[in-house]
């Protein structure tokens, strides 16, 4: 029987960010990973080598079929790792600077 992607897929969510002696990991980021939606093909790659882990798919957001990935900036540390390593290059790191205290 021929394999599909599908019969593949990696689990993920096995592990949860959590607050270390520093605090935060998030308190530390200078750079913020920004998902293009559009362009992201929920592959997971990026869950997988994020070593918080805070990238996570939600599949129960209707935005597309697969659903979409969630970065929990609260443990994001801002390393680019997951830009790094995205196959379709979709993941824009932006400076924590650019953003409005709103948006922070
Ligand atoms: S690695 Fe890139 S394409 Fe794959 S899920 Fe993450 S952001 Fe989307
Ligand atoms: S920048 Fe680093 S810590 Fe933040 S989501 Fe990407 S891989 Fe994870």
């Amino acid at each position: 029987m021929t394999k599909s992607n599908d019969d593949f897929k990696v689990e993920t969510w096995n592990s949860k960010p959590t607050k270390g002696a520093a605090g935060k990991t998030g308190l530390w980021r200078t750079f913020r990973p920004i998902i293009d939606d559009e362009a992201c093909t929920r592959c997971e790659i990026c869950a997988l080598y994020c070593p918080e882990p805070c990238i996570t798919l939600d599949p129960d957001d209707l935005s597309h079929e697969k659903g979409k990935m969630v970065i929990e900036y609260e443990y994001c540390k801002g390393c680019g790792i997951c830009a790094n390593e995205c196959p379709k290059h979709c993941i824009e790191m932006v400076k924590e600077t650019e953003f409005t205290e709103e948006e922070k």
